[in-house]
């Protein structure tokens, strides 16, 4: 049996191909996919390439999905054939430190990832490996869309970035980046009490899909941020920044506009070549403020965001601004490189 596939071969090289369905094992599972997410990783990999992936070694993209399972292997225990789950896309060896305290995604031994260095969902099929059963990433559904529950995987990102920032009732919060990721800070501040959430962007466009998406947000553009930020505040600056870009200035940004105890989020990471930053330390010295930087999410933030999606706590559901069938990816990474959009689903 075959699928179609998107693929990638390098650098600005994907096809979409008809490949055969992936064969499982004892400990596997084969999961139908019914909606992946693309996430700016996937751009990246595919504007920059991405080591290990060439013409001689393709990979099929796609971290962020849900479908269901079509297949479950003799060994399997806890998911059956119908069942209905989101995956998470992170795995490890299942014994070193950082996988026995719960942070398979940390793993250095045996690290895996769906779409990353193994084939993920821009298919039809996916090959769900034991290490990835038994460890928990999938995880049934009761409520949520297909769509909505693939967004876990973004939003549990943040939510790990969250629980370090330590958002307060009343907190002004500054987010920096009106993406898709920035706008879940956003929500995330606003579910924890924030008095105020900022987005700030150097695009209108960008601050305008925001509006639309989360009219209580303030927006503002580029460089006003600071008159803005002077005015709400009185000059005190706000309680919580989050890069949500990858831009040095940001970063920057961030620690000047900070107030006393204030913290800091480096969210987004930096492209290799602009990863050194003159930061004033004294600020963060003499302003005490907190810096913190996370990635990805463990399972159990994994699950905890299912949760809060299922129990009405948080609705993302309008990130997901667009939606194509598999022949149309690149239309898809076409429309994210322009700036259009927020989440882009590819369904089925
Ligand atoms: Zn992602
Ligand atoms: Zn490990």
């Amino acid at each position: 049996m075959t699928m179609k596939a998107a693929c990638l071969y390098g650098k600005e090289d994907i096809r979409i191909i008809e490949v055969p369905v992936p064969e499982i094992g004892d400990n596997e599972v084969l999961l139908q996919v019914k909606s992946a997410l693309v996430c700016g990783t996937d751009i990246r990999m595919y504007k920059n390439g991405y080591p290990g992936v060439s013409e001689a070694s393709p990979l099929i993209p796609g971290h962020e999905m849900s479908g269901i399972v079509e297949k479950a292997g003799k060994e399997v225990r806890g998911y059956t054939e119908g069942m209905v789950v989101a995956v998470a896309p992170n795995m490890g060896c299942g014994s070193c430190n950082s996988c026995v305290g719960g942070n398979t995604q940390l793993c250095k031994v045996d690290f895996r990832a769906f779409g990353i260095n193994i084939n993920g969902a821009f298919a039809e099929y996916v090959r769900i490996p034991g290490d990835a059963v038994r460890q928990g990433n999938m995880v049934e559904l009761n409520t949520l869309s297909f769509g909505e529950a693939a967004l876990a995987e973004p939003l549990s990102c943040v939510f790990n970035a969250f629980q370090r920032y330590d958002v307060q009732p009343g907190d002004i919060v500054l987010i920096i980046g009106a993406g898709p990721i920035g706008l879940m800070h956003g929500k995330l501040a606003a579910m924890a009490g924030a008095s105020k959430v900022i987005v700030n962007d150097i695009s209108r466009e960008r601050l305008d899909l925001v509006k639309g998406v989360e009219p209580g947000f303030l927006t503002s553009e580029g460089d006003a941020i600071r008159s803005l930020v002077e005015e709400l505040t009185g000059g005190e600056g706000v309680q919580v920044t989050v890069t949500a870009c990858p831009s040095p200035e940001a970063q920057v940004l961030a620690m000047e506009l900070a107030a006393m105890n204030g913290r800091v989020s480096f969210f987004g990471g930096l492209p290799r070549d602009r990863a050194k930053v003159p930061i004033d330390t004294n600020l963060i010295h003499y302003k005490q403020i907190t810096v913190t930087g996370t990635t990805m999410q463990n399972l159990e933030q994994y699950r905890r965001c299912i949760r809060l999606m299922e129990r009405g706590v948080i609705d993302v559901k309008p990130l997901i601004t667009d939606t194509y069938s598999i022949e149309k990816v690149t239309d898809a990474y076409s429309k994210i490189i322009q700036g259009k959009g927020m989440k882009h689903s590819i369904s089925w």
